[in-house]
Formats: C-alpha cells, structure tokens, sequence
C-alpha cells in the first residue's frame, strides 16, 4: 500500500503543476480509498477466511466493488466503478510488480491476441517483440491497426478463436495482406512464408530506387509523399523509404505510454532523439489527441457517454491551458533545428485555431522576455476532420497557415459511423468517396489563398483512391511509413498515364 500512496502522491503533484488542482483531486480521492479502513478490512477477513494470496483477494474485493457500482447505472456511480478499477489495478501492480496491460514486456517473436487493443494498450507496445497482432474486434481504421500498418507489424481483425483453442507456446503465421491466420502451419508454409516476406520487401525497396530520382509532378506542382509516424521505431522506415518529410507526427503514444505526464524536457528530448535525421524537411507535429478511445490512463478523464463527441483534441487542451503552453513551448524549441510546423487536433470552431495563435505568441514572448530565445513564426494549420471544419473553412483559413485533412475521424463524423465499428463498416466506406467533392472545395478554397493542403488520414494510403485525390488538386500525402512505396509508385504511374498514352516505368 505504501508505494501505491507514494506513486499517487507523485502523480498528484505533477498533475497540479502541468494540468490543474481540479484534476489533481481524483489522486487524492483514491489515496483515500486506499486508506479506507473498511476496504482494507474486507481484504484481510477474505486473506483469513478463504486462505487466498494476497493479489487473488485484492482482485475479487476490488472487482465486486467495481460491480456494485455499474450495477447502480448511474453515470456517477459509472464513474467511480472506474476509479475503483483504477485503484485496484494500482495496487495489484505493486503487489505483482507488473501491470496486466503492460505490452512492454513481451517474449522473442510474440503474436499478440486480444480481444479489441486500445490506444493506451499499444503506446507501451514493444515492437522489436511483437511479429504480429490478431484481434478479435476492431476494423481498419483503429488505431491499433494504424498503429499495425506504420511499423509494417502484419495485423488481422475479426478472427474468432474458439475458447478451447489453446493458443500458447503454438507456432502462427499471421498473413496481414490475406487478413488469414494459420495454427500450426505445415513444414511447406513455414518455408514458403519467411521467403515470401523477403520477396516483399526487396519488392517495396526496389521501387523506391527506381521511382526516387523521378520528380513527382502534376500540373506543375510537386507531389510530397509525407509519413505518419507516432513512435521512434517507424523512423528507420522513414528513411528506408525516401519520405519527404513527416506530415503527421501523432505525439499521443509519449502521453499514454507513461504512468504520468512527461516534464517539458522529457517530451522536447524524446521528440529531438526521432527527428535526428529530419533536419531540412518538413516535419508536422500534431498537439496533444486525446479523447474519444484514446485516454490518459492516469488521469481519470474516460466520457462514458458518447466519448467520440466530447472534449476531444484542441477542446481538451484548450480546457488544461498549462498542457497546451507546454506541448508549444517544446515545439518552439524543437523549431530551432527542425522545420516544425503545428497540427491542431479536431478543430470545429475558428476560434479554436484563433486561441491557439494567441497561446503560441504568448510563449514565443514569454520565451523572449526570459532572454531564453527570440523564435520566428511557426506554422500553425488545421485538422480538418469535423464536418464544422469543413463547413467553416473560408473563416477558418484566416487563421491556417495550411490544412491537414485527417479523413478517418472526418469520415466517421460525416456518416455517423463509428472508426472502430465493423457493423457500420460499409457506411464507412461509403463516405471515402462522398466527402471527395468537399475535400475539393476546401483544397479550391486555400489554393486561392496560396495555403498548402496535406491528407493524413488512412485514405491517403489507400490505391484506390490515389487518382481521385490528385484530380482533386491533392498535392501532399503523409502515409503510413510501409506504404510509401505503393504510393509513389501509384502516384507516378496516374501523373504518367495522365500525360501520355505510353506505359509507365516498371516498377513492380
Ligand atoms: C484522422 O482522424 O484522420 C487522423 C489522421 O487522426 P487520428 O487517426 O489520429 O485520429
Ligand atoms: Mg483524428
């Protein structure tokens, strides 16, 4: 119990300098509940009378608890089952000394099953162990699909394993292009299978060496092909693959991957390490996205209700202002070697984008004043992934330096289909070629103004849509780090066919 308390008593204090004493009170209250004298009560009569271990009776206490309170529907006691889940799990990590969730640790080669993976499951994720994940819920656009696609982890979704199919210490081919999973395979797939991924990767770099002098052009406007990245390791498939830049740079995972919030040098030195190589490109870094699946697990901020519609993005910031000044701060500084520009996450109003500016000059002066640094502007654009982003687009280009289009969350939003949804999937789907006509309003709109628009969500990795998106005056794609290849080459074969009758250069 005494390291349980001194973890939240730390947890506590660092809340109330980066974030504010309201949320720092939920620490307090569950110090509280660890020193609740009838809890630790029922604890000990359980250990006595059943003559369990101490971590089976601290689970089954704080469970039928948890229970009690989602049996009361309300969205309060709602809200305490959830501390209470959060307490038990604590103290269970200090009794085990690991936390159940942690994929950090993880043996050689290991293939992940689980039933559906958050966002916070995949930030601690040890990708050099991990060879592929298997899910059992959780469609194509989930962040742990995304997350799958950018380190080139092959990922399968909707597989249902009988209960009796014992799983572990088995050999499994997951083969992510075929969505399959074989058990067991026979001795000719385990040969055929290691040969295959060799096949496809000396594939992947060949068409990087033939495509990479070739100028991508259209209309006689260059064609960036950009990558979306969100962790250290996709940074060697950064380079692998010629991006020319970072267009997005989901900074999530070094927020729900840590117990706390990281210090101001701990995300500037984390940021800095991956960007090493970037010196000279572009590099757009997304503030803080959190909301809708994608939580703080230390802080208790889950919306039970209708959470993809709540205090997402630049609202969940714009409410913790002292979050918002950090993350710039550390951009501003980063913006000394690198060639940073800023993505606002889920603006809907103009005057989120108006806040932002007015913070961003706040600490640029607040910097000055301390003699620390004068730092030029920094571009500043918006995500445009709410159909109020589009709708007010002529108000919110006065304060873009470009857009940003994140068309996965635009698309739910747009269809009311859930990302993570398989049941509503082909209304999903639909929307990809729906919203294109006001994907091309908008990119019409900030051409007119001279203001560069980016795709990043996953339909800019998608070949099926690679024509439609260049005849609608797309000019920059940011993808996942595997895929660039594909794209280059899909984007210099439509450039070619489009300018003359005569085949392409072969690159497959
Ligand atoms: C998007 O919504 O398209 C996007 C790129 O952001 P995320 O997938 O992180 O929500
Ligand atoms: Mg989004």
């Amino acid at each position: 119990m005494g390291k349980a308390h001194s973890d939240l008593a730390k947890l506590k204090l660092q809340v109330t300098t980066d974030i504010d004493e309201e949320h720092a009170k939920i620490f307090g209250a569950h110090q509280m509940m660890l020193k609740d004298i009838s809890l630790i009560k029922e604890i000990e009569d359980e250990i006595r009378s059943k003559l369990l271990n101490v971590e089976q009776v601290v689970q089954n206490v704080f469970q039928r608890h948890e229970q009690n309170m989602r049996g009361a529907k309300s969205n309060v006691f709602q809200e305490r089952a959830n501390d209470i889940i959060d307490v038990g799990r604590r103290l269970l990590k200090v009794l085990v000394g690991v936390n159940k969730n942690d994929l950090s640790i993880l043996p050689k080669n290991a293939v992940i099953f689980a039933q559906r993976l958050l966002p916070s499951d995949t930030a601690t994720l040890n990708i050099n162990n991990a060879k592929a994940i298997v899910t059992v819920e959780g469609a194509q656009n989930s962040h742990a699909a995304i997350l799958a696609r950018a380190l080139d982890i092959p990922f399968v979704a909707k597989i249902s394993i009988k209960n009796d199919v014992f799983l572990s210490e088995q050999r499994i081919i997951v083969d992510g292009e075929k969505g399959e999973i074989i058990i067991n395979p026979a001795p000719e797939e385990l040969k055929t299978y290691p040969e295959l991924i060799k096949k496809r990767l000396k594939a992947k770099q060949k068409i990087i060496r033939e495509i990479q002098d070739v100028p991508l052009k259209k209309d006689n406007q260059t064609i960036h092909v950009y990558a979306n990245v969100s962790s250290h390791s996709e940074f060697k498939m950064v380079k692998m693959f010629n991006a020319d830049g970072i267009g997005l740079y989901r900074t999530e995972p070094y927020y729900m991957g840590s117990s706390r919030l990281p210090t101001e040098d701990e995300l500037y030195t984390k940021l800095e390490k991956t960007l090493k190589d970037m010196t000279g490109q572009k590099v757009f870094l997304r503030l803080l996205d959190i909301g809708g699946d994608k939580t703080l697990p230390f802080l208790n901020i889950v919306e039970l209700k209708d959470p993809a519609l709540g205090l997402n993005g630049i609202r969940f910031l714009l409410k913790h202002p002292r979050l918002l000044q950090l993350q710039l701060r550390v951009f501003l500084r980063l913006s000394e070697k690198y060639k940073v520009n800023i993505i606002v996450p889920m603006v809907t109003l103009a005057s989120d984008m108006r806040r932002v500016h007015q913070y961003l000059d706040q600490e640029e002066r607040r910097l000055a004043n301390a003699g620390i640094k004068n730092y030029s502007k920094i571009p500043v654009g918006a995500m445009i992934e709410t159909p109020a982003a589009l709708l007010s687009i002529d108000e919110l280009l006065d304060y873009c330096d470009f857009l940003s289009f994140g068309t996965n969350d635009l698309v739910q939003y747009v269809m009311a289909a859930g990302r993570e949804k398989i049941e509503v999937s082909d209304y999903y789907e639909a929307g990809n070629k729906m919203i294109l006509p006001a994907l091309e309003a908008a990119i019409q709109k900030a051409k007119n103004r001279g203001i560069e628009c980016c795709i990043c969500g996953e339909l800019a990795g998608n070949l099926r849509y690679t024509e439609d998106l260049l005849n609608i005056g797309m000019t920059n794609f940011s993808v996942q780090p595997a895929l660039i290849p594909a794209i280059k080459k899909k984007i210099h074969s439509v450039i070619w066919y489009q300018n003359s009758p005569k085949s392409p250069v072969s690159v497959t």
